[in-house]
C-alpha cells in the first residue's frame, strides 16, 4: 500500500480509496475527496528550511519546480512519474506603494505573483499534479471545463509533455481572448457550448463519468495538492514565517481550499506554530460563498455543514435561472464546486469572506498594475478586499498581508484597454453594463500629429 490514499471529507463516511483510482467524488456518499497521507511513512523534513537545499540542484527538473521541490508534502507520486514544465517559479514581492494606498505600514503588504507561471496563471500549480496523476493511471484523454485559465493550463501540459490529449469545454461569450487563444494555440480540442461556466462544468463532469476521460477541474483532489505549494512559497518568501493574512479571490474555491489544507497539514506536522487568517474575496456578481457565509451563517461544523441550506439555495438558483455576472471572468461562478472544502479552510484559518463590486475590482487591478504587477481582473479582487477590510478595521495597519495575484495581465488586454483608452465606445460596450462608470486610474494614450512641436507640447516641454 502506498503512503497516499484518497479519502472522503465527510466525517460520517471517511471512506478511503487507492491513489490509483480515478475519482472526483466519494462513490459511497458523493462528498468531495482529499488526498491524504500516512505521514509516519513519509520522510518529511524536520524544518521547512530543509527544502532550501533543493535551490542548489536546479538542473534536476523535479527540484527546480516550485511545486515538486516540496514533494515530501504531496507525496503521491515517484520522481519518475512527475510531469513538470518548470511551474511555480513565482516569488513573493513586497509592495510599499500599495501598502501606503491601503493605509498599511510599509513592508507589510506582499504580492504573490502567480501570473509568472508557464501558462500565466496559478492553475499550473495544480495542473502539474493532476497531469502527474493522469500519467500514473495511464489516462490517454483529459478534459476540463474552464472560464479560461484551467483550459490554458491543461492545454499547455498536454501540448508540452505529449502524455495525453485534451479537450476543453468553455462557455459562450465571456471567455477572455488571451485565455481562449492559448487553448487553441496549444492544440486543445476546444468545445464552446452555448451556456456559461457552470453549465460547461456540469456537462464535462457527466461526459467524464460516462467515458474514459480524465477530469482536470478542481474537483480533482490531486490538483489541489499542487496548489498547496503556493502557500509554501509564500512562507519561503517570508523566511518561513507565517503572515497574518492570506487574501485570495474566490471562484470555484479550489485555491482557498488547498491553502486551508496546506496550513492544516503543516500545523499538524509541527512545521508551523500558527496559521494565518484567510480572506476569500468574491465578486458581487458571483457571491454565492459570501451569501452562504455572511447572510446564511453557513459553517463547516466539523464536516457537517447544513446540507439542506446549500441544496435549497441551489434549487432556487436553478428555478430562477440566476447566473453569475462579473467582469472578473475567472471568478464568474455561481456554484463553487469546492464549497465544503472552502468552509473547512475558513474554519482552519479563522477566515472571512467579502464581496467587492466590479468597479472596485477593476480600479484595484489598475492600481496593482501601476506598481508593475500586471494581473487580470480577478486578481484585482485581492487589493479591493484589503481596502475594504482596512476600512472595516479587520485588517490592521501592521498586520502582514499576502495577496495572491492569480493570473497575468495579458490574459485580458481588452478590458485593460477599455479601462485606459478613454474611448467612450469601448467603455459603454465593456464597462458600463457591469456598473463601472468611472476610470479614476486610467492612463490614456495621448494622440498627436507626428510633429515635433506638437509632441513637445504634449510632453509639456514647449
Ligand atoms: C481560476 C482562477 C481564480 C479562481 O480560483 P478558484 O480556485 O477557482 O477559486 C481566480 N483568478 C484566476 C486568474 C483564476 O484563473
Ligand atoms: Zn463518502
Amino acid at each position: 500500500m502506498s503512503v497516499a490514499f484518497q479519502q472522503c471529507i465527510h466525517p460520517d463516511c471517511a471512506a478511503t480509496y487507492d491513489v490509483g483510482q480515478i475519482l472526483t467524488a466519494c462513490p459511497k456518499c458523493g462528498s468531495l475527496l482529499d488526498v491524504t497521507y500516512d505521514w509516519n511513512a513519509v520522510p518529511v523534513p524536520k524544518s521547512l528550511s530543509e527544502f532550501e537545499r533543493r535551490w542548489t540542484t536546479r538542473l534536476n527538473p523535479v527540484d527546480y519546480s516550485g511545486v515538486w521541490r516540496f514533494r515530501e508534502l504531496l507525496p503521491f507520486a515517484t520522481d519518475e512519474q512527475i510531469v513538470t514544465i518548470g511551474e511555480g517559479q513565482t516569488i513573493l514581492q513586497k509592495n510599499d506603494k500599495l501598502a501606503r494606498q491601503c493605509d498599511m505600514k510599509v513592508g507589510h503588504l506582499f504580492l504573490q505573483y502567480e501570473g509568472m507561471n508557464p501558462s500565466g496563471s496559478f492553475k499550473d500549480n495544480g495542473m502539474t499534479a493532476a497531469s502527474t496523476h493522469a500519467r500514473m493511471v495511464g489516462a490517454k484523454m483529459t478534459a476540463c471545463a474552464s472560464t479560461g485559465n484551467t483550459s490554458a493550463s491543461l492545454a499547455i501540459y498536454a501540448g508540452v509533455t505529449g502524455h495525453f490529449q485534451c479537450i476543453v469545454f468553455v462557455g459562450s461569450g465571456k471567455i477572455a481572448f488571451g485565455k481562449l487563444s492559448q487553448a487553441l494555440d496549444y492544440g486543445a480540442k476546444t468545445i464552446q457550448i452555448r451556456g456559461d461556466f457552470d453549465d460547461a462544468l456540469a456537462r464535462v463532469r457527466d461526459i467524464c463519468a460516462k467515458h474514459p476521460i480524465y477530469l482536470c477541474n478542481s474537483v480533482n483532489p490531486f490538483r489541489l495538492e499542487g496548489q498547496k505549494t503556493i502557500m509554501l512559497r509564500v512562507l519561503e518568501g517570508l523566511g518561513w514565517q507565517v503572515p497574518d493574512w492570506i487574501v485570495v479571490p474566490g471562484g470555484n474555491l479550489g485555491n482557498s481550499s488547498s491553502f486551508g489544507k496546506a496550513f492544516m497539514e503543516l500545523k499538524a506536522l509541527g512545521l508551523i506554530d500558527r496559521v494565518p487568517r484567510l480572506a476569500i474575496i468574491n465578486a458581487s456578481g458571483a457571491d454565492t460563498l459570501d451569501e452562504f457565509v455572511n447572510d446564511g451563517k453557513l459553517v463547516w461544523n466539523g464536516g457537517r455543514p447544513n446540507a439542506d441550506q446549500i441544496c435549497g439555495r441551489y434549487t432556487t438558483m436553478d428555478r430562477d435561472n440566476e447566473r453569475a455576472s462579473t467582469l472578473a471572468s475567472a471568478i464568474e461562478i455561481n456554484r463553487p464546486v469546492n464549497l465544503e472544502k472552502a468552509l473547512r479552510a475558513l474554519s482552519v484559518c479563522n477566515g472571512i469572506v467579502r464581496k467587492v463590486s466590479d468597479q472596485e475590482i477593476i480600479d484595484s487591478r489598475a492600481r496593482i498594475a501601476a506598481t508593475g504587477f500586471g494581473c487580470e481582473p480577478a486578481s484585482g479582487a485581492t487589493i479591493a478586499g484589503v481596502l475594504r477590510l482596512r476600512k472595516e478595521g479587520v485588517i490592521h495597519a501592521d498586520d502582514r498581508v499576502v495577496c495572491i495575484l492569480t493570473g497575468h495581465q495579458l490574459k485580458d488586454p481588452d478590458l485593460t484597454m477599455a479601462y485606459h483608452s478613454g474611448d467612450p465606445q469601448l467603455m459603454s460596450k465593456k464597462l458600463t453594463p457591469a456598473g463601472v462608470t468611472s476610470t479614476p486610474f486610467a492612463n490614456p494614450p495621448v494622440v498627436v500629429d507626428n510633429d515635433e512641436v506638437a509632441i513637445l507640447k504634449a510632453l509639456g516641454l514647449a
